[in-house]
């Protein structure tokens, strides 16, 4: 079923709660997250503040679904030049991935997993954050430190 009906029909039909609906609906099957990501804006409650989520699903080419972008100085590359390893070390859940440019060269270091990416219960790869992200969240693998998977790559390239 489209998800957004099946997430529609889930609240006014059978009085879903709102999110746990939505992301029943769109991690039913990956195709429309794999292409885009989800956003809700919702408030749980009246009177309650809104709450902006995007929902998004990882995969090889955008990793934890988010845009990658080059950290290479004055570098006008676009997503399509970054190409992006993810280590099969950690959780098994896209844990550590680097980024590097076609154009420039630039290359990061392995990121973990942002903190602020929460892991969707029960399904892989799919995670979600509060929308929308601040510079810094979106220079997430650009700024991150040095890992344990970078001190490994270092000596395994020592040898
Ligand atoms: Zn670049």
């Amino acid at each position: 079923m489209n998800p957004l009906l099946a997430f529609l029909k889930e609240v006014f039909a059978y009085n879903g709660d709102l999110w746990a609906s939505f992301t029943a609906a769109f991690t039913a099957q990956s195709r429309i997250l794999a292409h885009t990501p989800a956003i809700l804006i919702y408030r749980a409650q009246p009177l309650q503040a809104a709450t902006v989520r995007q929902l998004l699903y990882s995969t090889p080419h955008k990793v934890w679904g988010l845009t990658p972008m080059c950290g290479g100085p004055s570098c006008n590359s676009t997503a399509g030049s970054i190409r992006i390893s993810i280590t099969k070390r950690g959780d098994g859940n896209h844990h550590f991935a680097k980024y590097s440019c076609i154009k420039c060269k630039w290359e990061s270091r392995y990121a973990a997993r942002p903190r602020w990416l929460a892991e969707v219960p029960g399904r892989q790869f799919y995670f979600y954050h509060n929308f929308p992200l601040t510079l810094e969240q979106q220079k997430h693998v650009i700024l991150a430190p040095e890992t344990q998977v970078d001190q490994k790559a270092h000596k395994r390239a020592r040898k």
